[in-house]
């Protein structure tokens, strides 16, 4: 016999979208359940590192303060690699408080405690199989056993979001519209993290290097292959995980775990890493189609947020805090439809002016062309600009007994003997169209 219940929204994911939604619902006082496939909270999801302390505070006001996170990101690094050097751009700022380190698991079970107490009802363990319709709309869920009825579905079940593609709100991804992305814990003493990456001993200080380039070891063999890698600490943990797209991948024939094999060797990643212990492993796709491949946002009765619409800005590393505020801008949605009593698209589609109006959109239309530029533009970014890097600072850095202006000037004849004069308009190109589109986008 199959069990049926009754609600006023119904949210299908608990992470950080999730949760979100279902918060914003239950602070009107309306009936709202939350249901996770996973037994524990964040087993099922991935992150490099950072959750963004805006976004936290928006949604989840006083109680944001007991947050348990184990370090402050206030360091930040961008790497370009070559098979022996690296050149580096650090930016460190220790009083930003704007980013915080915590792992998957404390960061959801710690929301979920809070949505919990703010009074939403939450149901782990429990895979929605396949959504309920009636006249025309989205009437409720279907899981093994239940049957859940609301006048309103919020769809936050992630990336792949099965739900939004059975609705055919959303079309399958195209392989270069995916990053599939392969991330190490590494277990390290807290006072070695601390004198590696050169952070104070209190915890406000962490660091997040993000690298480029892949001219080195085994990766030289595959051309064309863009990737970017990232490292972040935790108290007494660090996270090394790479991403590459799954078009690159299956061209290559390249795995990803043997990419990040190929990162744990380099000179400039080993010393950081060595004497570590890996704890835990995972592997996750993140969506990159952006602002021209997202699904139809809502339909009768149903509205989708969070990676499950492709609300992540790859460039940045920012996802949870479009989770976050796509959930919330969801739940503020339903609570409007629940007090009109309409859900009808029409009513519903107030959720696309509310994101049109927040960064969400906003970023995802500037950012729109630019992880298409730079695959464009991956041998440049990945191979070409980080040799020539290389090559200008050994000129600096080594008293070779040579002059100066004879090494100055053979490098920038090489540099335009080697770079065709069309690659070189293409890439000067493609970097003032990638700032334009920022500089002048919504
Ligand atoms: C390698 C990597 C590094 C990243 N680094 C960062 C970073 O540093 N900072 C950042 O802000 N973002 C980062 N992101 C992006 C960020 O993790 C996501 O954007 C964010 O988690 C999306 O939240 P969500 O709630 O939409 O989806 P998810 O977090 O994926 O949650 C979806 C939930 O739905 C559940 N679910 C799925 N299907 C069902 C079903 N049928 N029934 C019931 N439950 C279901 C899942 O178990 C899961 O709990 C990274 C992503 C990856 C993969």
């Amino acid at each position: 016999m199959v069990n049926k219940f009754d609600s006023d929204v119904i949210v299908v994911g608990a992470g950080p979208a999730g949760i979100s939604a279902a918060i914003t619902v239950a602070d009107a006082g309306k009936h709202v359940v939350l249901i996770e496939r996973a037994s524990y909270p964040g087993s099922k999801n991935m992150y490099g590192g950072a959750i963004y302390t805006k976004a936290l505070r928006d949604v989840f006001r006083d109680d944001f303060n007991s947050i348990p996170y184990e370090r402050i990101i206030n360091s930040h690094t961008w790497s370009f690699l070559t098979q022996e050097s690296s050149f580096d751009l650090t930016y460190k700022n220790s009083f930003s408080k704007s980013a915080y380190a915590i792992k998957r698991f404390n960061l959801e079970a710690w929301m979920i405690e809070i949505a919990k107490k703010r009074g939403v009802y939450y149901i782990p363990n429990t895979l929605v199989k396949s959504l309920i319709k009636e006249n025309g709309a989205v009437a409720g869920i279907k899981t093994e056993l239940e049957e859940y009825y609301a006048p309103i579905t919020i769809i936050a079940d992630g990336v792949n979001s099965l739900l939004a593609r059975d609705l055919g709100l959303r079309k399958d991804y195209d392989k270069h519209d995916i990053i599939l992305s392969a991330k190490e814990t590494i277990k390290l003493d807290k006072k070695t993290i601390e004198s590696r990456f050169n952070l104070s001993d209190d915890l406000s200080n962490g660091a997040n290097k993000l690298y480029f380039g892949s001219n080195f070891g085994k990766l030289k063999e595959y051309k064309n292959l863009f990737m970017m890698s990232f490292l972040y600490t935790f108290k007494d943990t660090v996270m090394l995980g790479v991403g590459a797209n799954l078009e690159d991948l299956s061209k290559n024939k390249l795995n990803i775990n043997d990419i990040l094999d190929e990162i744990k060797k380099h000179p400039d990643i080993l010393p950081l890493i060595q004497g570590g212990e890996t704890i835990e492993y995972s592997a996750h796709l993140i969506p990159e189609g952006g602002y021209k491949k997202m699904p139809k946002l809502v339909s009768s009765g149903v509205i989708i947020a969070g990676d499950a619409a492709g609300f992540v800005n790859g460039v940045h590393f920012e996802g949870t805090n479009f989770a976050l505020i796509s959930g919330k801008l969801a739940g503020e949605t339903a609570r409007c439809a629940l007090e009109k009593n309409d859900f009808t698209k029409k009513t519903l589609s107030l959720y696309g002016k509310k994101l049109n109006n927040s960064f969400i959109l906003k970023d995802l239309y500037s950012y729109r062309n630019i992880i298409r530029e730079l695959y464009k533009r991956s041998n440049s970014i990945e191979y070409y600009y980080p040799k020539k890097i290389k090559e200008f600072f050994e000129i600096i850095t080594s008293a070779n007994c040579v002059s100066k202006s004879s090494q100055f000037r053979a490098f920038i004849f090489n540099f335009i003997k080697e770079r065709k004069i069309s690659e070189l308009f293409k890439d000067i190109f493609a970097f003032v169209k990638i700032g334009c589109d920022i500089l002048f986008g919504k």
